[in-house]
């Protein structure tokens, strides 16, 4: 096999192939070695499992997780990638390249045809441009997955992770809790990479909830309350929310008083069973209004 950390190795395989990194494609190649092999592990890449990668880059971590799991689906949308990982994948027989983008690929019917009855995790080293969007759509389209692990930029990863309540917490950080429990495994410096970049990151693992919340009135509006209460977070909730859902200003004074939540409360300040309180109160009126 062979040794995708090494950066003399690495250099040799991407030079002979004539490939050239992609900033816009976020490609920043895991070069430190006890990386991959910890990702696999915590990721839960196991004997009689599968696992879905996102984003091969040359297989450093696909390595890892073929080593452990019965079956990798990877899907890397670089097509210049393909001729580098026959190459260094040529040795596993139980890794399959999906030359397309993640955030189109059809996951649930890549799941029943390539994995069965298997149980499913996600591992990745994520491209960062598209980290929210990425992992919304691991979360929301309520794959039958157990966990999804991934590299992500340091302060994504301590948003993402945030509890409710608190000054890092985002609309992120509360979408992703209504779907998983997130916590921050380890953190790894930006010298890790190949080219480096100008963050450090973290490794992020989201065990993902047999059940949601219970009691949402309307998931749909249970998020855009979300986004519009975080769209202006240093402030109260009333204008913000008003405007944003077409609700009077009195209306979300009222909602808010219902859900017994202080009229100048500020979006961070809200616990996830406050929001869900708030969203049935507000979608109650909206309705009654319609
Ligand atoms: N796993 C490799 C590693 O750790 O060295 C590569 C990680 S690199 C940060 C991100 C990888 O995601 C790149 O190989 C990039 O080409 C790929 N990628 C970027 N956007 C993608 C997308 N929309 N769908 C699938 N793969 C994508």
């Amino acid at each position: 096999m062979q040794n995708l950390s090494n950066i003399s190795v690495i250099k040799e395989i991407l030079n002979r192939h004539g490939f050239t990194f992609s900033k816009s494609l976020g490609q920043n190649f895991l070069i430190n070695p006890g990386i991959c092999p910890k990702i696999a592990e915590l990721g839960g890449a196991r004997p009689g499992g599968g696992v879905i990668e996102v984003g091969t880059g040359i297989g450093v971590l696909t390595q890892e997780l073929a080593k452990r799991a019965d079956k990798v689906v990877a899907v890397e949308i670089d097509s210049r990638l393909l001729p580098v990982l026959d190459e260094t994948l040529a040795e596993f027989d139980n890794v399959k390249i999906v030359n397309q983008d993640i955030l189109k690929v059809d996951l649930k019917l890549l799941i029943a045809e390539e994995f069965g009855n298997m149980p499913v995790t996600v591992c990745a080293n994520l491209p960062y441009y598209i980290t929210s969007p990425i992992l919304m759509r691991l979360l929301e389209e309520r794959l039958p997955i157990e966990s999804v692990t991934a590299m992500v930029q340091k302060e994504a990863g301590v948003r993402i992770c945030a509890e409710p309540g608190t000054r890092e917490v985002g609309a992120v950080s509360l979408a992703v809790r209504y779907f998983s429990d997130p916590k921050i495994l380890f953190n790894v410096s930006r010298g890790s990479f190949l080219p480096a970049p100008n963050v450090d990151s973290c490794v992020v693992r989201l065990d993902v909830r047999g059940e949601t919340p219970r009691g949402v009135a309307d998931e749909k509006f249970f998020f855009q309350l979300v986004r519009a209460a975080f769209s202006q977070r240093r402030k109260t909730l009333v204008n913000p929310v008003s405007s944003a859902l077409g609700i009077s200003k009195d209306g979300v004074r009222q909602a808010l008083l219902d859900s017994r939540i202080k009229p100048t409360a500020r979006a961070e300040e809200l616990k996830l069973y406050e929001f869900i309180e708030l969203s049935n109160y507000l979608f109650a009126l909206k309705r009654g209004a319609e």
